[in-house]
Protein backbone atom coordinates (compact mmCIF):
# COMPACT_ATOMS: atom_id res chain seq x y z
CA UNK A 1 0.00 0.00 0.00
CA UNK A 2 1.73 3.43 -0.97
CA UNK A 3 0.97 6.46 1.21
CA UNK A 4 -1.03 7.86 -0.44
CA UNK A 5 -3.61 5.76 -0.62
CA UNK A 6 -3.72 5.90 3.15
CA UNK A 7 -7.12 7.38 4.59
CA UNK A 8 -6.32 11.22 5.77
CA UNK A 9 -6.05 10.98 9.27
CA UNK A 10 -8.98 12.27 11.55
CA UNK A 11 -8.58 16.14 13.01
CA UNK A 12 -8.25 16.36 16.31
CA UNK A 13 -10.43 19.29 17.31
CA UNK A 14 -8.49 21.81 19.97
CA UNK A 15 -10.52 20.53 22.98
CA UNK A 16 -10.43 17.05 23.17
CA UNK A 17 -14.45 15.35 23.25
CA UNK A 18 -15.50 12.78 26.11
CA UNK A 19 -14.48 10.08 23.35
CA UNK A 20 -11.18 11.08 22.34
CA UNK A 21 -10.44 11.44 26.10
CA UNK A 22 -11.45 7.78 26.06
CA UNK A 23 -9.44 6.22 23.58
CA UNK A 24 -6.28 8.49 25.07
CA UNK A 25 -7.22 6.55 28.39
CA UNK A 26 -7.89 9.58 30.47
CA UNK A 27 -11.40 9.53 30.29
CA UNK A 28 -12.03 6.41 31.93
CA UNK A 29 -10.63 8.53 34.73
CA UNK A 30 -12.58 11.64 34.72
CA UNK A 31 -15.69 9.82 34.27
CA UNK A 32 -14.29 7.31 37.65
CA UNK A 33 -13.78 10.56 39.67
CA UNK A 34 -17.55 11.56 38.67
CA UNK A 35 -19.48 7.92 39.67
CA UNK A 36 -18.19 5.50 42.32
CA UNK A 37 -20.17 2.78 40.13
CA UNK A 38 -17.90 3.47 37.47
CA UNK A 39 -14.24 3.97 39.55
CA UNK A 40 -14.98 0.32 40.89
CA UNK A 41 -15.97 -1.31 37.36
CA UNK A 42 -12.55 1.20 35.96
CA UNK A 43 -10.42 -0.57 39.19
CA UNK A 44 -12.02 -3.79 38.42
CA UNK A 45 -11.11 -3.39 34.89
CA UNK A 46 -7.43 -2.18 35.84
CA UNK A 47 -6.96 -5.22 38.62
CA UNK A 48 -8.20 -7.70 35.36
CA UNK A 49 -5.85 -5.79 33.09
CA UNK A 50 -2.82 -6.25 35.53
CA UNK A 51 -4.20 -10.10 36.49
CA UNK A 52 -3.62 -11.14 32.56
CA UNK A 53 -0.46 -9.38 31.72
CA UNK A 54 0.46 -11.46 35.09
CA UNK A 55 -0.51 -14.39 33.25
CA UNK A 56 0.91 -14.29 30.25
CA UNK A 57 4.21 -13.26 31.64
CA UNK A 58 4.01 -16.33 33.97
CA UNK A 59 2.80 -18.46 31.02
CA UNK A 60 5.99 -17.43 28.95
CA UNK A 61 8.95 -18.75 31.60
CA UNK A 62 9.61 -21.81 32.62
CA UNK A 63 8.04 -23.82 35.57
CA UNK A 64 10.31 -25.68 38.12
CA UNK A 65 8.43 -28.51 38.97
CA UNK A 66 9.40 -29.28 42.60
CA UNK A 67 10.92 -26.59 45.36
CA UNK A 68 9.66 -25.96 48.70
CA UNK A 69 9.24 -22.94 50.74
CA UNK A 70 9.46 -22.40 54.65
CA UNK A 71 9.39 -19.61 57.12
CA UNK A 72 11.41 -18.54 60.26
CA UNK A 73 8.17 -17.26 61.52
CA UNK A 74 7.75 -20.71 63.24
CA UNK A 75 5.24 -18.55 65.99
CA UNK A 76 3.13 -18.02 62.79
CA UNK A 77 3.68 -21.35 61.44
CA UNK A 78 4.50 -24.00 63.89
CA UNK A 79 6.63 -26.89 62.85
CA UNK A 80 5.08 -30.38 63.52
CA UNK A 81 5.84 -32.62 66.48
CA UNK A 82 9.05 -33.99 66.52
CA UNK A 83 10.85 -31.04 64.27
CA UNK A 84 13.30 -28.33 65.22
CA UNK A 85 13.92 -24.62 63.69
CA UNK A 86 17.91 -26.25 63.34
CA UNK A 87 15.96 -29.04 61.05
CA UNK A 88 15.28 -25.98 58.76
CA UNK A 89 18.71 -25.59 56.50
CA UNK A 90 19.01 -23.11 55.24
CA UNK A 91 17.09 -21.53 58.02
CA UNK A 92 14.63 -19.28 55.66
CA UNK A 93 13.43 -20.37 52.24
CA UNK A 94 10.48 -17.93 51.51
CA UNK A 95 8.91 -17.72 48.17
CA UNK A 96 10.88 -14.24 47.35
CA UNK A 97 14.23 -16.00 48.61
CA UNK A 98 12.73 -18.67 45.79
CA UNK A 99 12.31 -16.38 42.99
CA UNK A 100 15.47 -14.79 43.51
CA UNK A 101 17.33 -18.03 42.39
CA UNK A 102 14.77 -19.14 39.63
CA UNK A 103 13.77 -15.33 38.10
CA UNK A 104 17.10 -14.83 36.41
CA UNK A 105 16.73 -18.27 34.93
CA UNK A 106 13.77 -17.53 33.07
CA UNK A 107 11.83 -19.67 35.46
CA UNK A 108 8.17 -18.12 36.30
CA UNK A 109 5.93 -20.47 37.88
CA UNK A 110 7.03 -22.82 40.42
CA UNK A 111 5.02 -26.43 41.82
CA UNK A 112 5.36 -25.82 45.70
CA UNK A 113 5.96 -29.19 47.81
CA UNK A 114 4.44 -29.23 51.22
CA UNK A 115 7.21 -29.36 53.58
CA UNK A 116 7.97 -32.14 55.65
CA UNK A 117 8.40 -29.34 59.03
CA UNK A 118 5.21 -28.48 58.46
CA UNK A 119 3.92 -31.87 58.63
CA UNK A 120 0.02 -31.97 57.80
CA UNK A 121 -0.53 -28.23 58.18
CA UNK A 122 -0.12 -26.87 54.16
CA UNK A 123 -0.96 -23.44 55.17
CA UNK A 124 2.34 -21.57 54.45
CA UNK A 125 2.12 -23.07 51.17
CA UNK A 126 -1.80 -22.38 50.75
CA UNK A 127 -0.44 -18.51 51.73
CA UNK A 128 1.98 -18.35 48.90
CA UNK A 129 -0.64 -19.94 46.59
CA UNK A 130 -2.94 -17.10 47.25
CA UNK A 131 -1.28 -14.39 46.98
CA UNK A 132 0.55 -15.47 43.35
CA UNK A 133 -1.75 -17.64 41.65
CA UNK A 134 -0.49 -16.83 38.54
CA UNK A 135 3.13 -18.47 39.77
CA UNK A 136 2.43 -21.20 42.10
CA UNK A 137 0.23 -24.29 42.43
CA UNK A 138 1.14 -26.95 45.15
CA UNK A 139 1.41 -30.43 46.21
CA UNK A 140 0.12 -30.94 49.92
CA UNK A 141 0.47 -33.67 52.51
CA UNK A 142 -2.57 -35.32 54.21
CA UNK A 143 -3.16 -37.48 56.63
CA UNK A 144 -4.33 -40.70 54.71
CA UNK A 145 -6.33 -41.84 57.43
CA UNK A 146 -8.39 -38.84 58.11
CA UNK A 147 -11.09 -38.32 55.36
CA UNK A 148 -8.10 -37.88 52.64
CA UNK A 149 -10.61 -37.52 49.46
CA UNK A 150 -12.61 -35.09 50.80
CA UNK A 151 -9.42 -32.76 52.13
CA UNK A 152 -7.54 -33.77 48.60
CA UNK A 153 -11.48 -31.89 47.44
CA UNK A 154 -11.09 -29.17 50.02
CA UNK A 155 -7.47 -28.50 49.02
CA UNK A 156 -8.07 -28.47 45.04
CA UNK A 157 -10.04 -25.36 45.49
CA UNK A 158 -6.97 -23.65 47.55
CA UNK A 159 -4.63 -24.11 44.57
CA UNK A 160 -3.65 -27.83 45.21
CA UNK A 161 -2.85 -30.04 42.38
CA UNK A 162 -1.26 -33.45 43.80
CA UNK A 163 -0.51 -35.06 46.94
CA UNK A 164 2.86 -35.98 48.22
CA UNK A 165 2.86 -40.18 49.23
CA UNK A 166 6.09 -41.28 50.90
CA UNK A 167 6.90 -45.08 52.43
CA UNK A 168 8.00 -43.72 55.50
CA UNK A 169 8.87 -47.02 57.74
CA UNK A 170 6.63 -48.77 56.14
CA UNK A 171 7.44 -51.75 53.88
CA UNK A 172 7.34 -52.42 50.14
CA UNK A 173 4.57 -54.40 49.83
CA UNK A 174 2.51 -52.39 52.72
CA UNK A 175 2.78 -48.66 52.34
CA UNK A 176 0.24 -48.56 49.35
CA UNK A 177 -1.97 -51.58 50.48
CA UNK A 178 -4.28 -49.63 53.39
CA UNK A 179 -7.76 -48.14 52.41
CA UNK A 180 -6.39 -44.31 52.97
CA UNK A 181 -4.40 -44.75 49.85
CA UNK A 182 -7.13 -46.41 47.68
CA UNK A 183 -9.16 -43.66 48.24
CA UNK A 184 -6.81 -41.36 47.64
CA UNK A 185 -5.84 -42.75 44.21
CA UNK A 186 -9.27 -42.92 43.43
CA UNK A 187 -10.19 -39.28 44.26
CA UNK A 188 -6.56 -38.51 41.99
CA UNK A 189 -8.80 -40.21 39.22
CA UNK A 190 -11.60 -38.50 39.30
CA UNK A 191 -10.36 -35.25 39.90
CA UNK A 192 -7.21 -35.05 38.16
CA UNK A 193 -5.32 -34.68 41.35
CA UNK A 194 -1.63 -36.16 40.62
CA UNK A 195 0.36 -38.58 42.89
CA UNK A 196 3.49 -37.76 43.79
CA UNK A 197 6.09 -40.46 45.09
CA UNK A 198 8.88 -39.56 47.11
CA UNK A 199 10.60 -43.24 46.68
CA UNK A 200 13.64 -44.84 46.61
CA UNK A 201 14.16 -47.31 43.58
CA UNK A 202 13.20 -50.29 45.90
CA UNK A 203 9.47 -49.13 46.02
CA UNK A 204 9.41 -48.90 42.10
CA UNK A 205 7.83 -52.24 41.78
CA UNK A 206 5.16 -51.68 44.49
CA UNK A 207 3.93 -48.32 42.44
CA UNK A 208 3.89 -50.45 39.66
CA UNK A 209 1.28 -52.91 41.14
CA UNK A 210 -0.66 -49.93 42.60
CA UNK A 211 -0.91 -48.75 38.84
CA UNK A 212 -2.32 -50.97 37.35
CA UNK A 213 -5.05 -50.85 39.92
CA UNK A 214 -5.84 -47.37 39.39
CA UNK A 215 -4.73 -46.83 35.74
CA UNK A 216 -6.17 -43.34 35.22
CA UNK A 217 -4.74 -41.25 38.48
CA UNK A 218 -2.06 -38.86 37.43
CA UNK A 219 1.27 -40.36 39.10
CA UNK A 220 4.39 -38.18 39.54
CA UNK A 221 7.78 -39.38 40.73
CA UNK A 222 10.11 -37.21 42.40
CA UNK A 223 13.60 -36.93 41.60
CA UNK A 224 14.09 -40.06 39.10
CA UNK A 225 12.44 -42.53 42.10
CA UNK A 226 16.15 -41.27 43.64
CA UNK A 227 17.98 -43.47 41.73
CA UNK A 228 22.03 -42.20 42.10
CA UNK A 229 21.47 -41.61 45.51
CA UNK A 230 24.07 -43.73 46.88
CA UNK A 231 26.58 -42.84 43.60
CA UNK A 232 25.68 -45.97 41.49
CA UNK A 233 23.12 -45.43 38.59
CA UNK A 234 21.80 -49.78 38.39
CA UNK A 235 20.25 -50.67 35.49
CA UNK A 236 18.00 -52.91 37.55
CA UNK A 237 16.36 -49.62 39.01
CA UNK A 238 16.38 -47.92 35.86
CA UNK A 239 14.36 -50.84 33.98
CA UNK A 240 11.96 -50.69 37.03
CA UNK A 241 11.48 -46.79 36.24
CA UNK A 242 10.96 -47.40 33.04
CA UNK A 243 8.71 -49.92 33.27
CA UNK A 244 6.13 -47.45 34.57
CA UNK A 245 6.07 -45.65 31.34
CA UNK A 246 3.67 -47.99 30.46
CA UNK A 247 0.70 -46.19 32.67
CA UNK A 248 0.27 -43.19 30.50
CA UNK A 249 -0.78 -41.08 33.32
CA UNK A 250 2.85 -41.42 35.06
CA UNK A 251 5.35 -38.79 34.58
CA UNK A 252 8.72 -38.20 35.94
CA UNK A 253 10.71 -35.41 37.83
CA UNK A 254 14.03 -35.14 36.26
CA UNK A 255 15.26 -33.51 39.17
CA UNK A 256 17.88 -33.06 42.26
CA UNK A 257 21.45 -33.10 40.30
CA UNK A 258 23.13 -32.04 43.58
CA UNK A 259 21.78 -35.15 45.31
CA UNK A 260 22.51 -37.78 42.43
CA UNK A 261 25.30 -39.37 40.94
CA UNK A 262 28.21 -37.78 41.12
CA UNK A 263 26.74 -34.60 43.02
CA UNK A 264 28.46 -32.59 41.09
CA UNK A 265 27.87 -29.57 38.58
CA UNK A 266 27.53 -29.93 35.77
CA UNK A 267 26.04 -33.09 36.52
CA UNK A 268 27.04 -34.83 32.56
CA UNK A 269 27.31 -38.12 34.08
CA UNK A 270 23.24 -38.03 34.90
CA UNK A 271 22.84 -37.51 30.76
CA UNK A 272 22.59 -41.23 29.92
CA UNK A 273 19.89 -41.83 32.58
CA UNK A 274 17.82 -38.81 31.25
CA UNK A 275 18.29 -40.28 27.69
CA UNK A 276 16.71 -43.82 28.99
CA UNK A 277 13.78 -41.90 30.22
CA UNK A 278 13.76 -39.74 27.15
CA UNK A 279 13.21 -43.55 25.20
CA UNK A 280 10.93 -44.50 27.42
CA UNK A 281 8.28 -41.91 28.51
CA UNK A 282 9.45 -39.24 25.69
CA UNK A 283 9.88 -35.43 26.99
CA UNK A 284 6.02 -34.88 27.04
CA UNK A 285 6.46 -36.91 30.55
CA UNK A 286 9.34 -35.77 31.79
CA UNK A 287 9.71 -32.29 34.06
CA UNK A 288 12.62 -30.40 34.91
CA UNK A 289 12.61 -29.46 38.43
CA UNK A 290 15.36 -27.55 40.75
CA UNK A 291 14.39 -29.04 44.61
CA UNK A 292 15.39 -25.69 46.44
CA UNK A 293 16.08 -25.16 48.34
CA UNK A 294 18.24 -28.09 48.27
CA UNK A 295 19.82 -26.96 44.98
CA UNK A 296 20.99 -24.03 46.53
CA UNK A 297 23.40 -25.38 48.99
CA UNK A 298 26.95 -26.29 49.17
CA UNK A 299 28.45 -24.90 46.51
CA UNK A 300 25.54 -26.39 43.91
CA UNK A 301 23.47 -23.29 42.29
CA UNK A 302 19.90 -23.15 40.73
CA UNK A 303 21.66 -21.99 37.63
CA UNK A 304 23.60 -25.62 37.01
CA UNK A 305 20.58 -27.31 37.71
CA UNK A 306 18.46 -25.83 34.92
CA UNK A 307 21.55 -25.54 32.84
CA UNK A 308 21.98 -29.22 32.36
CA UNK A 309 18.22 -29.37 30.44
CA UNK A 310 19.13 -25.82 28.77
CA UNK A 311 22.35 -27.30 26.87
CA UNK A 312 21.01 -31.18 26.47
CA UNK A 313 21.53 -31.97 22.93
CA UNK A 314 17.54 -32.68 22.17
CA UNK A 315 15.48 -30.52 19.74
CA UNK A 316 14.40 -27.20 20.55
CA UNK A 317 10.37 -28.45 21.10
CA UNK A 318 11.48 -31.79 23.10
CA UNK A 319 13.09 -29.09 25.61
CA UNK A 320 9.89 -26.82 26.21
CA UNK A 321 8.39 -30.22 27.19
CA UNK A 322 11.02 -30.98 29.87
CA UNK A 323 11.22 -27.23 30.79
CA UNK A 324 7.62 -26.18 30.80
CA UNK A 325 5.04 -27.73 29.15
CA UNK A 326 4.80 -31.60 30.94
CA UNK A 327 4.48 -29.51 34.47
CA UNK A 328 2.01 -27.26 33.09
CA UNK A 329 0.08 -29.78 31.58
CA UNK A 330 0.17 -31.84 34.83
CA UNK A 331 0.22 -29.41 37.40
CA UNK A 332 -1.26 -26.46 36.11
CA UNK A 333 -4.15 -27.66 33.64
ZN1 LIG B 1 12.10 -31.93 47.58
Amino acid sequence: MTRTSMPAAPRLSPLPSRRDLLHAGLGALAFAAASPIASAVFAQNKAQQKKDAAGKAAAAGFIDAHSHIWTPDTAKYPLAKGFKKEDMKPASFTPEELMRHAKPEGVSRVVLIQMSFYGFDNSYMLGAIQAHPQAYVGVAVIDENDTPAEKMRELKKLGVRGFRIRPGERKADAWLAGDGMAAMWKRGAEENLAMCCLIDAKFLPSVDRMCQKHPETPLVIDHFARIGVDGEIRETDLANLCQLAQHKRTSVKISAYYALGKKKSPYKDLVPMIRRLLDAFGPERLMWASDCPFQVQEGHTYKESIDLIKNLDVPEGDRQWLLRKTAEKVFFG
